[in-house]
């Protein structure tokens, strides 16, 4: 079995022992990786400290440089970095919408050849005959990053590009379900940077949870769960790191009943199922007008039953497993619940039965906010349709929600879209489109979506502090 190593400090780390990764499709361990404790985390942060003296000091051109490397760096090694995210998280190569593995590195490659090329540019505040007053911005020094199984390495990837980029140096702890693509790449990062300035460890939650108390780290960037992101909140208060925080979402998107049902049914299958609903800001909860309702829950539910669900490694296979057991419970509960609670399941429902832990595309008509599949994140192939009748009461309700990361609304009339978009409470809305995140678009949530944006020249100045400079005339 192929055996994958924590690099600490420019070197491969083998001082603990091996454990299994498992192929979620197969519910079989298909490699080991080193089993990371508190530890190898704290020989990663000094490692970490003493190389950001430094690379915090390096010039931007040198860093934009380094940047592009690692960008070549994924190009090259593509073809066995997909295979490793397929394996380890379950989502297809190619997927439904071309939404895969090879989405995911060549996502990651994007984002880093974007940003890459972004620049912190030194503002003037003032500058006439008294003084000048330049603002700079600096590089934290060591930041941790924890990110988690849905989408490993493009996740990791925007965090640890923007930190570097800015003059950070990086500890990033990948999920113990799927640390593989992310272990491999920054060991082939490290023959591309200095010794400590990218390291990985890995282990579970305690780990993550060192990570994040650790008085010699200056801020986290996270991804995953609203409960651990309020954990890591509170032990970051220690020396007052920074953070950024990507938390759960429930997006609403609410279609008006002037749009075209066929097409619109379709986009919004993908919007709802690509990577099995296991994506922060995939659509969770679709508000339906009414006089388009029925036709809207048959077009969604023939896209259900038709779209193939299989092993990822598989041509053709557009949806994979749920990547973990756990996942799949929650999945099922929410679905019993559903049941219980009079959801009326117009496609799916059930456990696919065999290995790995497949559940059918499913579609819950009829239940209302205040039911649990609707408050509730699933984070899995089940999404309840609402049925409404005024669009501005459903504005209202969809807005009561805690999450606030992402919402949609899907329209022919553009302005109006436009407008009811600007009501809906949270970080990004999208119109006839949804989870559309791309490099230049500030990505972050708000409410219990946490707070914080990545992406772009918002993202990058979110790794760096102020330095105020008044230079007397
Ligand atoms: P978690 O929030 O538990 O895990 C995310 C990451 O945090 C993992 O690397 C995990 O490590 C680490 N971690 C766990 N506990 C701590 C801690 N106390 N301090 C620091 N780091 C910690 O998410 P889960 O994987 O358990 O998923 C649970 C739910 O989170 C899902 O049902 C879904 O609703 C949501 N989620 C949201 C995501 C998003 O993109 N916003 C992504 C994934 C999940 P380890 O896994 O090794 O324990």
């Amino acid at each position: 079995m192929q055996l994958y190593n924590m690099t600490i400090d420019g070197v491969a780390d083998k001082s603990t022992q091996y454990v299994d990764v498992i192929n979620p499709a197969t519910g079989e361990a298909f490699a080991q990786c080193q089993n990371g404790n508190v530890d190898t985390l704290n020989s990663a942060v000094s490692a970490a400290r003493k190389a950001f003296s430094t690379w915090g000091r390096t010039s931007s051109d040198e860093r934009r440089a380094k940047m592009h490397e690692l960008a070549n760096v994924l190009e090259t090694n593509m073809p066995e970095l997909m295979e490793l995210i397929t394996k380890e998280t379950g989502k297809p190569m190619g997927g439904l919408n071309n939404v895969g593995s090879g989405m995911e590195v060549g996502g990651a490659i994007a984002w880093t050849q974007y940003t890459a090329e972004l620049e912190l540019a030194v503002d003037i505040a003032q500058d006439d005959a008294d003084a000048r007053i330049e603002v700079h911005r600096k590089p934290l020094g060591v930041v941790g990053s924890i990110t988690p199984w849905n989408w490993p390495l493009m996740i990791a990837i925007w965090h640890v590009i923007p930190a570097l980029r800015a003059g950070n140096t990086v500890v990033i702890k990948p999920s113990e379900l799927t640390p593989l693509a992310t272990m491999r790449f920054i060991e082939l990062a490290n023959e591309v940077l200095p010794a400590g300035v990218l390291n990985v460890v890995t282990g579970d939650g305690s780990v993550g949870a060192a990570l994040t108390s650790h008085s010699d780290v200056n801020k986290i960037i996270f991804t995953g769960s609203t409960p651990t992101g309020k954990h890591i909140m509170a032990s970051a208060a220690g020396n007052l790191k920074r953070l950024t925080l990507e938390l759960g979402g429930n997006d609403a998107g609410i279609v008006l009943p002037d749009v075209d049902v066929k097409s619109t049914a379709a986009q919004l299958f993908g919007a709802c199922f690509h990577n099995n609903g296991q994506t922060c800001a995939a659509l969770k909860r679709l508000y339906v007008h009414e006089d388009i309702y029925e036709e809207i829950c048959a077009e969604m539910a023939e896209h259900a039953k038709k779209v193939t669900v299989g092993n990822g490694l598989e041509e053709g296979v557009e949806l994979g497993p749920i990547q973990n057991e756990k996942q799949l419970q929650i999945v099922m509960e929410l679905a019993a619940d559903a049941k219980a609670n009079g959801g009326r399941f117009v496609a799916g429902g059930n456990r696919i039965e065999g290995p790995g832990y497949f559940f059918e595309p499913t579609l819950v008509a009829d239940l209302k906010d205040g039911s649990r599949l609707v408050d509730e994140e699933p984070f899995g192939p089940i999404v309840p349709i609402i049925k409404y009748s005024d669009i501005n009461d459903v504005i209202t309700t969809s807005n009561q929600n805690d999450c606030g990361l992402g919402g949609s609304i899907w329209s022919a009339d553009i302005e109006k879209a436009t407008e009811l978009a600007k009501s809906m409470e949270c970080g990004s809305v999208w119109i006839n489109t949804h989870g559309a995140v791309q490099p230049n678009m500030p990505f972050g949530g708000i409410k219990q979506s946490g707070f914080g944006v990545e992406f772009g020249l918002y993202g990058l100045e979110e790794c760096t502090s102020i330095q105020a400079l008044r230079i007397p005339k």
